[in-house]
């Protein structure tokens, strides 16, 4: 079986005006990540060098932040030609918070093949997680970028303490908007986080990607943070239920599994990587 492979890179990070409750780049929660502005553009490129030695097919340009102004938009494009440049067959994905369509329309013309904004979950828990911004405003951003041009990633978060009806109305939600991919996220509890819902367990998630399969069969299910803390020495089942693309490396602002061992496991268990979208 062939699988997908993506890397992300955090190129502003931390300071978000926001108030996601699942997210230790808010400024409402107190956390020691590492915050900086704008990443260097040549670090950049050597992140995305390093992304193409480990296979990686789909490369993200992910910064904090409500979303897009002038200054993010130019840095992104500057970055993505940068990338472009240097390692022309990775699939370039943008994931900047809220963008309108003109917004997209630039960040096709510099080469961004998809953008990623979760809806995160349904729209009738939001309030609950996030108040400083709404679910509809990401549902609206996700169909700019598709009347842009560009193919979606859109995805969300599950364990935030949303009901069974809660995942259903999300993935009905997903449906409509149909998403070239989607990544599943597993929340990683925090003790700085305000929310403490109940742990998922490995076969509630398991089960999550099952039936995300199951509810968007020509979406690419992606499984992205979370993976290693939920599913533990089960992760590489994900295959079995559906999923088809990894995140590999570092997440955001948590360790990942290491590149490289990933890889091993993978190949030992006989799976090769997709080299082209198409
Ligand atoms: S908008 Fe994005 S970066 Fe900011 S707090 Fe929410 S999830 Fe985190």
């Amino acid at each position: 079986m062939q699988i997908m492979l993506c890397a992300i890179c955090n190129i502003s990070s931390g300071n978000c005006s926001e108030d996601c409750k699942y997210c230790t780049q808010s400024r409402f929660v107190k956390t020691d990540i590492i915050k900086y502005k704008q990443k260097d553009i040549e670090q950049i490129v050597l992140e995305a060098k390093m992304a193409k030695k480990n296979h990686a097919l789909g490369f993200c340009l992910v910064s904090a932040g409500l979303g897009l102004d002038d200054t993010k938009l130019e840095y992104i494009c500057k970055a993505a030609h940068a990338v472009k440049k240097a390692e022309p067959e990775l699939m370039l994905i943008a994931c900047n918070g809220l963008a309108s369509l003109d917004q997209c329309k630039e960040l096709v013309k510099a080469g961004v093949f998809s953008y990623n904004h979760n809806l995160e979950t349904s729209k009738e828990f939001y309030p609950q997680i996030c108040s400083t911004h709404s679910w509809q405003s990401r549902f609206e951003t996700n169909l700019n970028a598709k009347e842009a041009g560009l193919m979606l990633c859109c995805g969300g978060i599950y364990g935030l303490g949303e009901s069974e009806d809660d995942r259903i109305s999300f993935r009905k939600s997903l449906k409509e908007l149909e998403p070239f991919s989607s990544p599943i996220n597993f929340f990683i509890h925090n003790e700085n986080f305000s929310i403490k819902p109940k742990k998922l367990s490995t076969d509630e998630a398991l089960n999550i990607i099952k039936q995300s399969k199951k509810d968007l069969p020509n979406t690419h299910i992606m499984i992205a943070g979370g993976r290693e803390a939920v599913l533990k020495e089960r992760q590489y089942e994900v295959f079995e239920y559906g999923a088809s693309a990894v995140v590999i490396g570092d997440y955001l602002t948590t360790k990942g599994e290491e590149a490289c061992k990933d890889i091993q496991e993978l190949e030992k268990r006989g799976f090769s990587f997709v080299t082209q979208c198409h």
